[in-house]
């Protein structure tokens, strides 16, 4: 055992095995594997080796896609076989709103060029005979879908990376890892200890106890999986392979194993295993079956498929893998912890392994995943995913595995969990509340005497008269908002301005004014954007997307120079409401002393000010593209400040407005938000965030790359299209099209309630991205015509929040 080693990779399931490989072959070779047993001796051995691309996240899709393909690859290169199966995949729809959901994964894969077709019930029969049709009202089906050997396929990334210089222990637990001063760490297994540059926690069902290791706890939580496999039936010999199947009213996956089928579920009362520590003596062990606790499901699908009743069961599988609260893995480098690598909760390591590889590879030699990988990003969780929390939301999560989320349903599991001082003043108000980072923002809010509720759907849903009507009181009179959901970050100290300046593309405002600023990566795509107050010389409030706290305070620590800068995040300690619409100013004059004149007080300006007796920073400016102003103060101010602006804004039309009706306003603005129109995958001019980038400023992390942007314009273009919807918006991911082709995807839709017409905001390619017409999106199985908007579709030249 060499005893230093530039990555120590601790775990060789198929995931730790996929990292070792990657990294050869981006050309660190001097990486070793430590595992405790032996190779696949966590979820890897038991799994059933299913794999298939279609995913929630298209980022993600791409991965599992990737992840497919690297199959012929890795048994070329070590000559195991990864035993693959491309047998083909049918999804089945039993339900209208499941038709739906097909229809939409199938106009979501067109732009990843994915084949998948919308087929019948009649047609589904033809190519998977054992079912019984009149259970079903449409199917997808995909052609690259099927299964591979776990043990080939972990083997084979384990056998190519030996063979490029990767040295693999076995036999060899890991039971610390201590850093030293100079970032790197000593790992210390049974058999010595190994001084690595880096570490890679690729622990899998003991990814917890890895972490806990230097003081990590991870959110991820084992559930018990079972299937069983029938006994042979004589008429699949000689057969071609059955398809993958997945039968979401019977909430089952099926595949041929042999000449049975091997059948599993996600029972919706699922079980969590090992709930607080994974004890290090379970091997390639399996539970206790249960039978009993998936029989609501088999006997579904002993109707949908009625050939399986009779087919006796030859082998039962009962065993735990992992996963984070949200079920897509955690990967990435961890805040906090120099070199500290996690590549872990990956509960699809078939479909995903090889990606989540490639992404850690990346990043690792790189220094970018050099992919948009915000979806397994392990900083999308802070300290909010406390274990029990994790536990509530996995489970939720396993046992919705197969059922439909719609676009504007929120989940229950473990809420209310974070509220502010207003909570209850919102509840009273018939609020609506959504579900963010696990804090409970306002929705939209429900006419009195009526329930606060949503119902779930596709189209537009019972709130949207209710919107309707609070965007009305924005933009006719006066709104408030709680903001307290936006991330929040001090920077302070002599050297703040300058190092402003070069983490983000903005020039730093003066004292008292404000300015957007997105930052960029060193390949100058867009990992951020923020609005920048200036309060005193040495002293910045920045605001920005709360979910992303740990990804900026890991970018921000990483580029922090020695002395002279203190960053700290403060999103709970200054909570925040919004008044915004034409009645604003005069509500707000009342209650301070500072001139709130244009002339004294313009757009874009910020100032410590007392609202009635509350001490508040107060910036001129407000997403809803409305005179308007954002009032911040320390929590405990908060009820007071909700309280004063309603009393005082009785006589100005005020009222409650929610998330819903912020973004319908917003989209009616063309303004972009993080995470939809602004993503590691798009440059700042492609976004149209161009008048923000100062390339003239002098040098800044990723101007080099934003200036060849300009030079070349880019690939593609953030537009704004007025469609002619029916009854459902676009909400993101659906195809864009122009003419017969293709041409780009939405980022986020809804309705304009003030522009009277459904909206899109997406990206297209730049050779179209100067026509108006003849757009569609495909909406619902439909491709509705779409205008491109050159301008905001209301008040395009602001003149509305310049007032
Ligand atoms: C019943 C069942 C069916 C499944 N079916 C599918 C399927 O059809 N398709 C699919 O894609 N996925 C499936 N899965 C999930 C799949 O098994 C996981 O996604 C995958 O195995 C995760 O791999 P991993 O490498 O992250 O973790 P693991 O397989 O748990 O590997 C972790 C490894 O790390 C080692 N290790 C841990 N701690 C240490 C330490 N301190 N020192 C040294 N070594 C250590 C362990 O011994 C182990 O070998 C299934 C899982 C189960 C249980």
């Amino acid at each position: 055992m060499r005893n230093h080693v530039q990555v120590a990779v601790i775990g060789g399931g198929v995931v730790g095995a996929s990292v070792l490989y990657h990294l050869t072959k981006a050309g660190w070779k001097d990486v070793m594997l430590i595992e405790r047993a032996e190779l696949t001796s966590g979820s890897t051995w038991h799994a059933a080796g299913g794999m298939h691309t279609v995913n929630g996240d298209p980022n993600v899709a791409k991965l599992q896609q990737y992840t497919i393909n690297l199959y012929k690859e890795i048994e070329q290169i070590s000559g195991v076989s990864c035993g693959v199966h491309i047998t083909g995949g049918l999804m089945l729809a039993g339900t209208p709103e499941r038709v739906d959901w097909l229809r939409m994964a199938q106009a979501r894969g067109r732009y990843l060029g994915m084949d998948l077709q919308l087929i019948t019930p009649a047609e589904a029969k033809k190519i998977y005979p054992l079912l019984e049709e009149k259970h079903f009202l449409g199917a997808i089906y995909d052609p690259i879908e099927g299964h591979v050997d776990p043990y080939g396929v972990t083997h084979a990334y384990a056998k190519s990376a030996q063979i490029a210089g990767a040295e693999i222990v076995r036999q060899n637990r890991a039971v610390d890892t201590r850093q030293r001063p100079d970032g790197s760490w000593d790992v210390v297994t049974e058999k010595g200890t190994v001084h690595a540059e880096h570490v890679v926690n690729a622990g899998g069902l003991w990814a917890r106890e890895v972490g806990r290791f230097v003081g990590l706890e991870l959110p991820i939580l084992a559930m018990e999986h079972q299937y069983f496999i029938t006994e042979d039936l004589p008429e699949l010999k000689g057969q071609q392979e059955l398809l993958h199947v997945i039968d979401f009213e019977a909430e089952i996956y099926m595949r041929q194993e042999r000449q049975g089928i091997l059948l599993g579920t996600y029972e919706r009362a699922g079980v969590p295993w090992s709930a607080r520590t994974t004890p290090w003596d379970f091997g390639q062990d399996l539970l206790p079956n249960d039978l009993e606790r998936i029989a609501p499901s088999v006997s579904v699908a002993f109707e949908h498929f009625p050939r399986l009743e009779s087919a006796g069961i030859k082998k039962v599988v009962n065993g735990p893998f992992t996963f984070a609260p949200d079920g897509n893995p955690l990967v990435g480098p961890v805040r906090g912890l120099r070199n500290y690598w996690v590549a872990c909760g990956v509960m699809a390591g078939f479909s995903q392994g090889g990606g989540v590889g490639l992404t850690l590879a990346n990043w690792m030699v790189e220094g970018d995943p050099g992919a948009d990988v915000w979806a397994m990003d392990v900083a999308r969780y802070g300290d909010w995913a406390t274990r029990p929390y994790t536990n509530a939301k996995v489970r939720e999560n396993y046992s919705r595995r197969f059922r439909i989320r719609f676009p504007n349903e929120e989940l229950d599991a473990a809420r209310p969990l974070r509220t502010t001082p207003i909570y209850e003043r919102l509840h009273a108000d018939n609020a609506v509340f959504g579900d963010y980072c696990s804090l409970e923002h306002p929705l939209w809010f429900a006419p009195q005497g009526t329930p606060a509720q949503e119902d779930t759907t596709f189209r537009r849903s019972n709130a949207h008269p209710h919107v309707a009507a609070e965007c009305r009181a924005v933009r006719e009179a006066c709104g408030l908002i709680e903001i307290s959901n936006y991330g929040k970050f001090e920077v302070t100290g002599p050297g703040a301005a300058a190092w402003l300046s070069r983490i983000m593309t903005c020039k730093v405002p003066a004292v008292g004014r404000i300015t957007l600023a997105p930052m960029l990566n060193e390949g100058g795509r867009l990992i951020g954007d923020f609005t920048l107050c200036r309060v005193a010389q040495e002293r910045f409030f920045v605001v920005g997307t709360y979910a992303a706290e740990v990804f900026y305070m890991r970018w921000f620590e990483r580029h922090l120079p020695p002395t002279g800068v203190f960053v700290r995040p403060c999103a709970m300690e200054y909570l925040g409401l919004s008044v915004a619409g034409p009645n604003s100013r005069a509500l707000l004059q009342g209650l301070v002393d500072q001139d709130l004149s244009t002339a004294a007080f313009p757009f874009l300006s910020f100032a410590r000010m007392d609202v009635g007796m509350i001490p508040a920073l107060v910036g001129r400016v407000s997403f809803t593209g409305e005179m308007g102003y954002e009032i911040w103060v320390t929590s405990e101010y908060l009820r007071a400040l909700y309280d004063l602006l309603h009393t005082a804004g009785k006589a100005h039309g005020l009222r409650n407005f929610g998330g819903r009706a912020l973004n319908s306003l917003r989209l009616e603005k063309s303004f972009g938000n993080w995470a939809r129109e602004f993503r590691p995958i798009y440059g700042p001019y492609e976004a149209g965030l161009g008048r923000f980038v100062h390339l003239d400023k002098g040098e800044f992390i990723g101007s080099a790359a934003a200036t060849a942007e300009k030079a070349s314009g880019g690939v593609r273009r953030l537009i704004t299209l007025a469609v002619d919807a029916r009854d459902a918006d676009a909400i993101g991911d659906e195809p864009i099209w122009h003419g017969d082709k293709v041409v780009g995807w939405v980022t986020s839709g809804g309705y304009g309630h003030t522009a009277g017409t459904s909206i899109a905001l997406g990206y297209v390619d730049n050779a179209v991205a100067n026509e108006t017409n003849g757009f569609a999106v495909e909406l619902m199985g439909e491709r509705r015509a779409a205008v491109r908007s050159a301008h905001a579709l209301v008040d395009p030249q602001g003149l509305r929040m310049r007032a």
